[in-house]
């Protein structure tokens, strides 16, 4: 814990002052972030970090594996269906982006099946990606094809929810998606044919 504590204690001294303005003004003002991101859970992809984002201006969704599920209100607890409303409808972004990666446990977790210390609610959430998997050939490369995949269900369910379709089709709202490599800080874009590099 201490760990944490001195890492505030460096917020507060370090990067307080500077940024005290922005703060304050996201005080006044509210929230308006253009951004919302949908990432995973994974301690390596601080999504943040890789856009070089500042307070106020992304909305952030993290869950395992960045998933999306298709659009489905009814009394379960949807936290991600929950922040996609409030961030779409509510603070009217204009963009979402899902950032999947590379290495995903959960992605492995769908491919390989969950560890068995994680099937009370691992195992029934990454499910929902089981049908496009279907689709990815087995080879080498299975994860990384695996994780585009998921990406691509992500920004296809995303279209299930009527206000972001609504959304898009006015053209006030665009959806995109990437991955980002661990090893090497690239990030690729989800393209009509695959991934392909961001120039
Ligand atoms: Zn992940």
């Amino acid at each position: 814990m201490q760990r944490l504590i001195d890492g505030y204690h460096r917020f507060r001294t370090e990067i307080w002052p500077a940024e005290r303005a922005r703060y304050e003004a996201l005080a006044k003002w509210g929230q308006s972030p253009e951004t919302l991101i949908v990432a995973c859970s994974d301690s390596r992809v601080d999504p943040q970090t890789v856009f070089g984002a500042v307070p106020g201006e992304m909305f952030v969704v993290r869950n395992v594996a960045a998933l999306v599920p298709a659009y489905h209100p009814d009394a379960g607890y949807h936290g991600t269906s929950a922040a996609l409303e409030f961030g779409v409808r509510v603070l009217g972004v204009s963009r979402i982006v899902v950032l999947g990666h590379a290495l995903c446990g959960g992605v492995k977790a769908m491919v390989e099946g969950a560890p068995e210390e994680a099937r009370d609610f691992v195992q029934p959430w990454v499910a929902m990606a089981k049908p496009v998997l279907e689709s990815v050939p087995e080879g080498e490369d299975r994860l990384t094809r695996a994780e585009a995949a998921v990406v691509r269900l992500s920004l296809n369910n995303l279209m299930t929810f009527p206000w972001i379709q609504d959304a898009v089709g006015a053209g006030k709202l665009e959806i995109h998606g990437f991955r980002f490599d661990i090893h090497t800080g690239v990030l690729d874009r989800l393209g009509r044919d695959g991934l392909e590099p961001v120039t």
